[in-house]
């Protein structure tokens, strides 16, 4: 097996992700529900090794959300709440009480990587002019180019969407077992939340002026359009955004290839990379 890639791990949208774990902007929601909860055992069980899988469980608070919004989905993650208003922190009127994986990204691409090519997986740095030259060499492709497939599949109806996180330093987010003075430390882990998450034990410091997130966020990071607030910290570049398709749907389908083979198309998966 083969993976081109254009670009650098850490130059795809995938390495600038928050990344949370929360199915969010993508539909079709019945199946996605239960894709994503496929996903939270497969991520509980690379938590137990943080720091080489880059994915670590995170107890905070998911503002401005309500559980009755959510899909059945919900019902499955183990101690999702909702707040009583008092409970909520800074300025947000809702929020849910949850304990969810929060992905490293750019460590958990190398673990990825590395496993992939551990198993016999030739990972390389080429650019696919069109679907054609790849199936000359393997009977199936699949098209996981994210927002470059608006114009490789073409499909004009995949747009960027946009969203944004903030950088700080934090303590104990590691659901309060093992605690951390600085990023440099252990670099990246941990300092880089989706904007509207306030992990656990930090959320007046993240949420009422503290000096490190300059201004809260007006909207969680998944309703705003244009990045702006990656405020600390030496990110890596921000690529175009996270591809979602009109409708939300994520394009998950088979088409054959002329010679015989087959297409398989696995993108706009909004905000649930
Ligand atoms: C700021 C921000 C925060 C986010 N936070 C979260 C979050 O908290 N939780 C969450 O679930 N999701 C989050 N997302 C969404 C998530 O990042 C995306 O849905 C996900 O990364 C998409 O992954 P992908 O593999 O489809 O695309 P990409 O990561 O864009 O990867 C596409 C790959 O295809 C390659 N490629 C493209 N064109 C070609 C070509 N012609 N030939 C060869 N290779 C090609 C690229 O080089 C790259 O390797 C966030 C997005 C952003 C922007």
């Amino acid at each position: 097996m083969r993976v081109w890639s254009r670009d650098d791990l850490l130059g795809t949208t995938s390495a600038v992700a928050g990344a949370l774990w929360w199915p969010y902007r993508v539909e079709p929601a019945a199946e996605v529900g239960a894709w994503a909860l496929a996903s939270l055992r497969r991520y509980g069980r690379l938590a137990r090794d943080p720091e080489r899988t880059g994915v670590q469980w995170v107890a905070g608070v998911h503002a401005d959300t309500v559980l009755d919004g959510l899909g059945p989905w919900a019902l499955e993650v183990e101690g999702l709440r909702q707040l009583a208003p008092e409970e909520v922190p800074g300025p947000y009127r809702t929020g849910l009480a949850a304990r969810l994986p929060l992905i490293d990204m750019p460590v958990h691409l190398t673990f990825l990587r590395g496993r992939f090519e551990a198993m016999g997986g030739v990972y390389e740095r080429r650019e696919a002019r069109g679907f054609e030259e790849a199936a000359a060499l393997a009977p199936v492709v699949v098209d996981c180019t994210g927002l470059a497939a608006r114009e490789l599949v073409p499909d004009p109806g995949l747009l960027p969407v946009r969203g944004s996180w903030s950088w700080w330093r934090t303590r104990g987010s590691r659901s309060g077992s093992r605690r951390r003075t600085s990023r440099r430390a252990r670099p990246r882990t941990s300092s880089r939340m989706p904007t509207g998450w306030c992990s656990a034990g930090r959320r007046r410091r993240a949420t009422s002026g503290s000096p490190r997130i300059r201004r809260r966020p007006r909207r969680s990071w998944r309703g705003a359009r244009g990045c702006g607030r990656r405020s600390r910290g030496p990110g890596p570049r921000a690529p175009g955004g996270a591809a979602a398709r009109a409708g939300g749907r994520v394009r998950i389908e088979a088409v054959p290839l002329p010679g015989g083979g087959r297409l398989v198309h696995h993108y706009g998966h909004g905000g649930a990379g």
